[in-house]
This record gives structure tokens, sequence and C-alpha cells, in this order.
């Protein structure tokens, strides 16, 4: 068990509460003529009970009501009737976590009456923390209530587990730092994309937690993510470290591109950091090739460890110089497999990471695309040098319509068009070092990727050593019309 806390919330997670909660509102509202929906109220679940009752008079335009005469009236109707009933599995669950002396706390919005009212006072003391709704003063979706309970706990965020059912609670889970799970109980799971996982059961949730993820092999994409991004500052810091000796360049007629010491000193220090680490992968790089960190190898990571034509060796220190890390979920990816992706800018320092379903972030903050949707000169489109006279030819179609530049690294263009910087980039052979990591950057802050014929990358078989035929732009407008200009 990696988690040392699990932290639950009550209604919809815990207990089968919901449609006697829903009752119980529908008939307090119906005492003043207003017919509420069941959607009404699942999907502000988890609210503190006068926010909730304000939000929904606010919505059938109940007014003169005072928020706190719905909730007695809703807290009495409950008492007088509901049917209390434990989710399957989870008695189960609750003793056997306490078994294995993990700590445990009930995060939950209702009042601490209606908990005494329901659960037997055994059922309660498994519990290390219970946090009520009147234990703090702002409710979900604000993270207090389970920063309360860490505290309590103490334990840290990252060593929490948070399950929930509901998006108010997510978010609150969320906030507080946790890993949360969400189970879709009562509200349909695309209100609960926020959740880390969604599982569908009870069941599934006690499969996840005695026989998860750890023993599968896989890591958390949490996880991974922090590995790229201190992968990312290592390679910084080994090129600081080398100073100036790291321009010297290495002759290998083995490599295809200039190899510095630069990059050799990245690259070992690389491959000691992702053995250290023990991710369960196979490790892609242009200076030392295929190597197998553990057994039973999970994960692709590829990476290049400068990027810049000139590297650093000729960049002299002049933008950009870009070392780029791809790890895809599956050893033999197609590139639909990337999962995290990472560029850092070694001159700037500045750090691109994007994680698949999440986006992709500056420096920490969610990039945009520039939303350029035609090519004209204020349109600033990027191009590879390693051109042929045939793909030169074809540019010369785009130079009379847009502005068109090449800052010599092809990471630092794909990672430009995830954050705005520019709006286009194409390349006849494009090698695959730099585009696992770029079609996720690209993807992730919305952008289009596809080859010179129009087909998009997502199916196309990531090989490391393969160069590949890539238009990409921040608009499939954008996209659409380089490819009338270049395709075919
Ligand atoms: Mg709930």
């Amino acid at each position: 068990m990696k988690f040392k806390a699990i932290l639950f919330d009550f209604d919809g997670v815990i207990a089968d509460t919901m449609e006697d909660n829903f009752l119980a509102w529908k008939k307090a509202f119906q005492n003043y003529g207003v017919k509420i929906k069941k959607e009404d109220y699942f999907i502000l679940e988890g609210m503190k009970l006068v926010k909730l009752a304000e939000t929904i008079s606010e919505k059938y335009g109940l007014r003169n009501v005072p928020p706190l005469s719905l909730v007695h009236l809703k807290n009495t109707n409950y008492k007088e009737n509901y049917s209390f009933k434990f989710y399957p599995k989870i008695p189960e669950l609750i003793s056997e976590l306490k078994n294995k002396n993990i700590k445990l706390s009930l995060v939950t919005a209702s009042p601490r009456e209606k908990l005494n009212l329901t659960l037997s006072k055994e059922f309660l003391e498994n519990f290390n923390e219970v946090i009520t709704g009147d234990d703090t003063a702002n409710g979900k979706p604000e993270p207090d209530p389970y920063l309360m309970a860490m505290k309590k706990l103490e334990v840290k965020p990252s060593e929490c587990l948070v399950v929930e059912n509901a998006p108010l609670g997510i978010t609150a889970a969320k906030k507080a730092g946790a890993y949360c799970i969400a189970i879709a109980t009562t509200l349909d799971k695309k209100y609960l994309y926020e959740a880390d996982k969604i599982l569908g059961s009870h069941e599934e949730l006690y499969e996840e937690i005695f026989e998860g993820k750890e023993d599968n092999g896989f890591f958390e994409v949490e996880s991974l993510a922090e590995i790229c991004k201190e992968a990312l500052q290592i390679a910084h810091k080994a090129l600081e470290d080398i100073g100036n000796e790291g321009r010297i360049e290495v002759f290998d007629e083995s490599v295809t591109d200039i190899s510095t010491k630069g990059d050799r000193r990245i690259s070992s220090e690389l491959i000691k950091f992702f053995k250290k680490k023990e991710v369960p992968a196979i490790l892609c790089s242009e200076e030392s090739g295929r190597i197998k960190i553990t057994e039973n190898p999970k994960y692709l990571i590829a990476f290049d460890d400068i990027d810049g034509t000139d590297n650093y060796y000729r960049g002299n220190n002049l933008l950009p110089h870009c070392s780029v890390i791809t790890i895809f979920d599956s050893t033999e990816p197609i590139f639909k497999n990337a999962l995290i992706a990472g560029v850092i800018e070694h001159v700037s320092k500045k750090t691109w990471v994007a994680i698949r379903g999440r986006g992709c972030f500056l420096n920490g903050v969610k990039t945009n695309h520039s939303e350029k949707k035609v090519l004209n000169r204020r349109t600033l489109i990027l191009i590879d040098h390693y051109a042929n006279s045939s793909s030169i030819s074809q540019l010369n179609l785009i130079y009379p319509v847009s502005w068109v530049k090449d800052f010599g690294s092809s990471a630092f263009h794909l990672a430009g068009i995830s954050s705005g910087l520019f709006d286009g980039y194409v390349s006849r052979y494009q090698k695959a070092h730099e585009l696992g990591a770029g079609y996720l950057l690209v993807k992730e802050s919305g952008g289009f990727l596809a080859d010179w014929t129009g087909v998009s990358l997502d199916m196309k078989k990531y090989d490391f050593n393969a160069v590949y035929d890539v238009i990409v732009a921040s608009t499939s407008e954008l996209g659409e019309e380089l490819l009338s200009k270049l395709g075919g």
C-alpha cells in the first residue's frame, strides 16, 4: 500500500444515502412549492448544506426562505425517512485497511448528528478522524475539510488517497493535493473527470486498493510527471556542471548528429537517474542506444540529451538548446501512447511538461496555442534544417505568404507552438527523438499534427531511430492551409 492514509467521503461513497438525501431535500423544497430534480442535488452533493440550499433556491428563484430553515426541514425529513445501507464491499474494505494500520478518515459535509444517527459506534471507531460539515468554515469544493483531516492524521497530501463520488468533493481533494479516486455511483463519469482515476463500482475500488497499480508494474501518472521534471533539472545541472568543456565536440561515426561532451554528460546522468528511480522502462537515447532498466519493462523513455543543430558546442550559449524526454506507456508504442513529455530550454530554463489528458504546462502554467487560423505575414512558421532540395522547393510556396524562421531546435519549435510562441512548423525529416514529446505538447495544448498527406500521427508507430514528415499548427484551420500548400 503506497498511501499512508485514506480519506473517505461519506454520502455516495461509504453509504448508499443519496436517494434518501434527495427525497429529504425534495420534500423540503416542495414545502415552498418548488419541485427540484435529482441532478440539482447530485451535482452539488458535498457542498455545505446551507450553501446547497442557497444554490438550489437561487436556481428556482425561491426568495425569502432562509436557507437554514430548508436545511432543518431536510434534516427532519431525513430522520423520519431513511433506509441506511453500506455500499457492497465497504465494511470489508474498512476493516481490512484498519488491520493494515492505514490511517482512515471520514470527510463529509453532513452534520455529525446524522452520522451518529446512521452509523454504529463500532463502525465510526474504525476512523482515526471524522470531519463533518460542522468542523470547517469553508466546505467542499474548498480544500479545508480534507486539509483538516490530513493535519489531524499527521500525513502529507502526497501520502493520501481520497475517495469521492461528486465533482465538488473531487475539486476539494485535488486542491488539497491528494490523489483522488472517484466512483461513478451517483453521477456519470463525465462529471468526474477531475479525478485521477474513475472507477465504476465499489468492487473495483476494493481491487484497486488491494490489488492495484503497485503490482501491475505501472507508476502513477503524477509520479512519472515528477520524475520527468526532475530528469529535466538533472540534465540542466549536468550541463551547468560541465561548463565550457561541454562544448567540446566528440566525433563519433555512429552518431548522426553533432555530439559534444555536454551531450555525453547529460546522457550518463539521465541513465543513472532513471535506474535509481527503478522506472520499469526501456531507455532510448541517441548517445547510448536502447537500455533495459528493469526485467519487465512497461514504458519506453525516449530522450534527446541536447537538441539544437549547433548543440551546446557551437551554440555558444545562444538560444535554444533543449533537453527532451518522452515517456510512453508501452514498450512498442504508437504516438498515442505518449503519456508524459518534457522539454527544458537551457538558457532560459523554461520547462514545458505535458501529461496525456491533463494538458500542457509551461513552468507549471497551463499553455494556450496562438489560435492563428490563416497564413499571412503575421503567421510565424518554423521549418527544419534537414530539408532536401525537393522539400525546399515546396517550402518556397509558404515563404511569400508567411513569416518563416528556423531556430535550429525542433524541440524548441514544437514546444513553442504549444505555448503560443509560434504558429506552425513543417518538416520533411523530423527525428523521432523530439517528435514524441512535441506530439504530446502540441496535442495537449489543442494544436494540430499530421503528416504531409494529412494523416494524423496518433496511430503511427513510434520508432526512435526513424524520421517523419510533419505539419504542425496551432489550429486545424492553419494546419489544413499548410497541407493545401505543401501536402500531397
Ligand atoms: Mg459524496
